[in-house]
């Protein structure tokens, strides 16, 4: 029998994905095409005057109440389970960013009605993904969650949204790299189950994207749909596997790792983005094959951070971040178990990669 992955509850797909220009005028025909026709519209401040307000007008005959979405905490999710008529609500389309997306599909979830992403920008792979990430007594915690029904990609909302969330969002996506070469040790020391489809899914994209590393701009409108495609791509590869494996490694713990211990000021995106470099290496280092220095070199031309300095870490935080890594997750194989890597081998790895 195959080890197991750490399965989440739901398998599905959205029914409904659309990644283009005017992606967020397709908003009321797509609700109406899943058949509902009572609609919640959970938003940020922000977001609601820029592109919220919009999506309103939008959904005029369809919308029963919009709320403003504070903080990604459960207490949020409470709230507006509370304030909100549960009964006649039968649609909560999410319009913003990661956090007022990830508050949305718990309430749809827990409400048992189907969800509608609208991101307003591309930060990472959570826009279409069935995980909700929130932070309690201020630690990181993953819920999870139905996927969503319709993923609503609007590239001219998310070109005018800050270059910094796009940039993680590039982070997260080439994370996939090192996230499916720790998959696949996976199943060569551990006989974990392993599915190819899945992993191409979740790397092609990240591939494409690094072969034009050296022209890589992501104000460049093909690029920037590659970026959004492939992250969804990843959030709808996690449905199908039923569980993050696909897109998420030693480097995801490393940034995990992070957030626990509560150092720095990166994004998701930045943490993961500096852990695929170092982790690359580490993989590279033990089994020949990978390419750090081209990761980092993409990292560098989009004007990512790729060292622990532009993150606000010092070079011994990221060392006990990627000792700690090692204690996260256990079950879940990667190269930080498979090598066991000594403090002076993560100290040789920090330097020749200059993250620090
Ligand atoms: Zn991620």
């Amino acid at each position: 029998m195959k080890k197991n992955v750490d399965y989440i509850k739901s398998v599905g797909i959205p029914r409904i994905i659309e990644v283009s220009e005017t992606a967020r005028k397709k908003v009321k025909s797509s609700v109406e095409a899943i058949g509902r026709s009572s609609v919640l519209i959970l938003t940020g401040e922000n977001v609601y005057n820029t592109v919220g307000k919009n999506i309103e007008k939008k959904l005029k005959d369809l919308l029963l109440k919009t709320m403003l979405v504070s903080s990604p905490r459960i207490e949020e999710v409470r709230k507006i389970e509370f304030e909100m008529e549960l009964d006649e609500v039968d649609c909560v389309v999410g319009v913003g960013g990661g956090r007022v997306l990830d508050v949305a599909k718990v309430v749809a979830t827990e409400t048992n009605v189907p969800f509608v992403s609208v991101p307003s920008t591309a930060s990472h792979d959570g826009i279409a993904s069935p995980i909700a990430s929130f932070k309690e007594d201020n630690r990181p915690v993953s819920i999870s969650t139905n996927p969503p029904a319709a993923v609503l990609a609007d590239i001219t909302v998310i070109r005018n949204s800050p270059i910094r969330l796009i940039r993680g969002g590039y982070g997260d996506l080439i994370s996939n790299i090192t996230a499916v070469k720790d998959w696949k040790l996976g199943k060569e020391k551990k006989d974990e189950e392993y599915n190819e489809v899945a992993a191409s899914m979740a790397l092609m994209p990240a591939q494409l994207l690094l072969r034009e590393a050296e022209t890589l701009d992501l104000k460049n409108p093909s690029h920037l749909e590659l970026l959004v495609k492939g992250l969804i791509l990843s959030g709808v590869t996690i449905s199908v596997v039923g569980s993050s494996r696909p897109v998420s490694g030693a480097e995801h713990k490393f940034s995990h790792a992070l957030d626990y211990l509560g150092y720095g000021t990166g994004l998701h995106g930045e943490q993961v983005g500096i852990g695929t470099i170092i982790m690359e290496y580490l993989h590279e280092k033990a089994y020949g094959e990978g390419n750090w220095e081209l990761i980092k070199q993409s990292l560098e031309n989009i004007r990512a951070p790729t060292t622990a300095k532009e993150i606000g870490l010092a070079k011994e935080q990221v060392i006990e971040a990627i000792e700690y890594a090692k204690r996260i997750r256990r079950k879940r194989y990667t190269i930080l178990e498979d090598q066991n890597p000594s403090k002076e081998e993560f100290e040789i790895a920090i330097e020749k990669t200059e993250v620090a």
